[in-house]
């Protein structure tokens, strides 16, 4: 109600009847619009499809705020600034981009400097908002001339530095916006913020009086599965496509780009029409591939994480995780892709150690993040490591959870896999079990030996007994000691002993020429604690699984 008794609503609705030609707001974009007309910080938490666009585009083409001129909207990615400017353009409304890192975008840039009809928003990489010093000049010659409405910075949980990468490496730069600018309010937007991220942005930014306008990131429609990784998924993605959604749309993610094309030639052998997209590829294929999709003529995408950003399509049925994401945020992300429309989508997941294993090896090795950011990567891939080997908790409360969001297990419905189970939960006690194991992997390091995953399942149960003899495994004071549990649940409580870092895996490039790298088992970083202080180790699980 206060809303609407505000000076600028009447303003407010014209230009959302007349400019975007729509009739009613949704969630919090009204309170985002006054706040920011008002000149007042705001931070807009929205899942992904909730309209944050609007929150920004529409007080840039009103004239009544408190400040006016030019919207300034940092954004990361350049085909995600193109798309918003074309749209704004096909609604008449003036808007530009300066994205390129070299001079092309001089001459644009002397016309927003020199022309009198100013642009309503500017489109900006954060690396050129920050780094060109013609671009400061510019930006100083609107603010002396009051043109400088407002900041925006999209996808502000990229200010975070943790989830920082390549794209985004100039969001660190826009600390300096609110000492060189005073008085120019920000909106800053996002659809994945932890309170570490938020955090992060509100001193980043500088923002001490904001409105904070967030809503729940539940999304009731999607539905939530994660099947242990078996061979040929491919043939179980085909299942569950001609089975559940034969001729619908759908995203399917995998890690590595060469990846990316064999999954989508074997699934074109089985008769499913799939394309890959990867970011190495040439960007008139990129945009060809993208544009097949956006209208329909290519229903299936293979992609790595590069495909999505600013992907805008209301009837993506499935998104599917062929490997374990890089977080629970990117996994949120990712398959916030699916039924933006509203109708129930599926979300599946593969999950096997091994793509851990892999992605940890790539931290460990990235030579452009420093050891802290490399820690909280690491951090980040345990927490969705545990995630998926949950099969207990209801995954839309431990999802909202991470979020800082509470969320009742029996509002689910059946709608995660582990709440749609029938399947009786107990609760075991490992502690004799887990302490073998523990000791067992600690006498090895001790011989200066070392063994892999499975291996050490067999030298744990004693079987495979040749094996074990001929890799001297045999003789060890633990060997065999475990044979009272099944090779299941051996299996389950070393990923479970991997997962809480009593135990840790190290990959090592194979002896022998073009053999993948081999995963090792070594003591982790709480076996200590574990074997020092005679910890318990309890264990649920499913009865069906
Ligand atoms: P986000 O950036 O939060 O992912 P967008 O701003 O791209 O979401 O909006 C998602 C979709 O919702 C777009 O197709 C947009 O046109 C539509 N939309 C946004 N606000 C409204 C509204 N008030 N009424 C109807 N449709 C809306």
């Amino acid at each position: 109600a206060s809303l609407k008794a505000s000076p600028h609503y009447p303003e407010v609705v014209e230009k959302l009847r007349n400019v975007f030609r729509l009739k009613t707001f949704r969630k919090n974009q009204l309170a985002a619009i006054i706040s920011t007309l008002n000149g007042r910080d705001a931070i807009v938490l929205m899942p992904t499809g909730g309209g944050k666009s609007l929150c920004y585009q529409l007080p840039a083409v009103c004239r009544g705020g408190k400040t006016s001129g030019v919207t300034i909207v940092v954004s990361p990615l350049r085909a995600l600034m193109a798309d918003q400017v074309e749209a704004l353009r096909a609604n008449r409304i003036d808007a530009m981009m300066l994205a390129s890192l070299d001079s092309q975008d001089g001459d644009s840039m002397h016309e927003l400097r020199t022309a009198a009809n100013k642009p309503s928003l500017l489109y900006i990489t954060p690396e050129k908002l920050c780094n060109s010093e013609f671009m400061k000049g510019t930006l100083k010659g609107l603010y002396s001339r009051h043109q400088l409405a407002r900041f925006v910075i999209d996808e502000a949980h990229l200010i975070n530095s943790w989830g920082r990468d390549f794209r985004s490496e100039g969001y660190a730069a826009l600390h300096g916006l609110r000492t060189e600018y005073p008085g120019v309010p920000f909106v800053a937007l996002t659809a994945t913020a932890t309170s570490e991220a938020l955090q992060d942005i509100v001193t980043t930014l500088g923002l001490s009086d904001y409105v904070l306008l967030s809503q729940s990131f539940n999304r009731p429609n999607l539905r939530y599965t994660i099947i242990p990784k078996k061979r040929d998924v491919e043939s179980n993605i085909v299942d569950f496509i001609q089975g559940n959604y034969p001729d619908q749309t759908g995203i399917i993610y995998c890690i590595a780009r060469a990846k990316t094309e064999e999954v989508a030639m074997k699934l074109r052998m089985q008769g499913i029409n799939a394309r890959h997209f990867h970011a190495a590829m040439a960007s008139d294929d990129k945009r060809r591939i993208q544009q097949q999709w956006q209208s329909g003529e290519c229903k299936i995408i293979v992609a790595t994480v590069a495909f999505g950003m600013g992907v805008d399509k209301a009837n993506v049925r499935f998104v599917i995780h062929y490997d374990v994401p890089s977080s629970i945020d990117a996994y949120c992300q990712e398959t916030g892709r699916a039924g933006r429309d509203g109708e129930v989508a599926e979300c599946i997941l593969y999950y096997s150690y091994c793509d851990t294993q892999r992605r940890m090896s790539q931290i460990n090795k990235d030579k452009d993040i420093d050891e802290e950011q490399k820690n909280r990567k690491r951090q980040a891939l345990y927490t969705v490591n545990a995630f998926c080997l949950n099969e207990i908790d209801c995954r839309r409360m431990l999802i909202l959870n991470h979020f800082t969001e509470a969320f009742d297990p029996a509002s689910c419905k059946g709608t995660c896999d582990n709440c749609a189970s029938t399947g009786e939960v107990t609760e075991l006690d490992l502690t004799g079990s887990a302490t073998i194991f523990v000791e067992m992997i600690q006498e090895l390091q001790n011989m200066c030996m070392k063994i892999t995953g499975p291996l050490s399942v067999h030298a744990f149960r004693g079987t495979s007994a040749s094996d074990m003899a001929r890799r001297g495994f045999d003789a060890m004071k633990n060997y065999g000691k475990g044979s009272d549990i099944s090779a299941d649940l051996a299996k389950r409580l070393l990923d479970h002993l991997i997962a809480r870092q009593i135990l840790s895996t190290e990959l090592e490039e194979a002896q022998v020429p073009n053999r993948a790298p081999i995963s090792y088992v070594y003591l982790g970083s709480k076996a200590d604690a574990f074997l020092s202080e005679r910890q318990s180790f309890l264990l649920k699980v499913r009865s069906t699984k």
